[in-house]
């Protein structure tokens, strides 16, 4: 498993070879922006969308800098197991329980504007189906 102990190491070791694409989610991960966190661990993060789409939109993301589910690789499989059991954890603590719906958008076409993997959590208003 990709342990958070690494994760400034390996960060730092790829913005050196200039190939870690920066992105806004990396100047919270560094608390160089402000984010209203609402959860964090050793291994992730989540805050608050800026611009929400239902009355609870939190977005997880790993603190490894992984662009999207099309980079990930095995070794990531523990962590992106630790993401997807700390949804649950953080709709308790927002207080959806058994209603939200959790988005991963990958690419341009797949709607992914910040090329940072995140999980969209949205609750608190009936979700519509099919997504735009
Ligand atoms: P996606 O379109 O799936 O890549 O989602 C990116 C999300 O990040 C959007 O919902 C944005 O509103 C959100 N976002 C962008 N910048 C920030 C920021 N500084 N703080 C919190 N959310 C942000």
């Amino acid at each position: 498993m990709f342990v958070g102990a690494d994760v400034k190491t390996v960060v730092a070791e790829h913005r050196v070879q200039g190939v870690l694409p920066l992105t806004i989610f990396t100047k919270i991960i560094d608390g160089k922006i402000p984010a209203d966190i609402v959860y964090e661990d050793e291994y992730c993060l989540a805050f608050r969308d800026v611009n929400p789409q239902a009355p609870t939109h939190v977005l997880l993301i790993p603190r490894k800098p992984v662009e999207s589910l099309d980079q990930l690789t095995p070794e990531d499989s523990a962590l992106m197991g630790h993401l997807m059991m700390t949804v649950p954890e953080i709709a308790r603590q927002q207080g959806v329980s058994g209603e939200y719906r959790t988005i991963i958008n990958t690419g341009e076409k797949g709607g992914q504007t910040v090329f940072h993997l995140h999980i969209h959590i949205l609750a608190g208003r009936a979700l519509t189906w099919p997504p735009g």
